[in-house]
């Protein structure tokens, strides 16, 4: 199991990398017509965990997926399964985890993945 203060760690980084994402996204409103700013949320809303409810909001794209990505990381620091590859319940490494923290599979069960998408996008 992780430590806890490995787990903080960890928790920080994503905290910081959705502010960023959140920042990111408030520069390209401008420029960005599909977006909508009345769907965009503070960079001081509640993160999940810190409210009961889970934190949703209406973004499309990479943006979101990226965001609904770190959101579930940090759910799965909460509830004891960061840290665990969904797939294969093997412990993910930490040089990985450190690298991309919004991550829920190892490194092989990934190259797996892609390999299946190759696979389809072939036929
Ligand atoms: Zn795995």
């Amino acid at each position: 199991m992780m430590k806890p203060e490995e787990l903080e760690k960890f928790r920080n980084i994503l905290l910081q990398k959705r502010k960023r994402m959140l920042v990111n996204l408030r520069h390209t409103l401008n420029t960005d017509m599909t977006l909508n700013s009345a769907d965009l949320p503070d960079e001081t809303d509640p993160v999940p965990g810190e409210c009961p409810q889970p934190f949703k909001f209406r973004l499309r794209g990479r943006e979101r997926a990226f965001i609904e990505k770190i959101d579930k990381a940090l759910i799965r620091i909460i509830d004891g399964s960061f840290g665990i590859c969904e797939d294969c319940g093997e412990p993910i490494h930490s040089k990985r985890l450190e690298a991309r923290p919004e991550t829920t599979v190892c490194v092989r069960c990934k190259e797996e993945h892609e390999l299946r998408e190759e696979r389809q996008f072939a036929k």
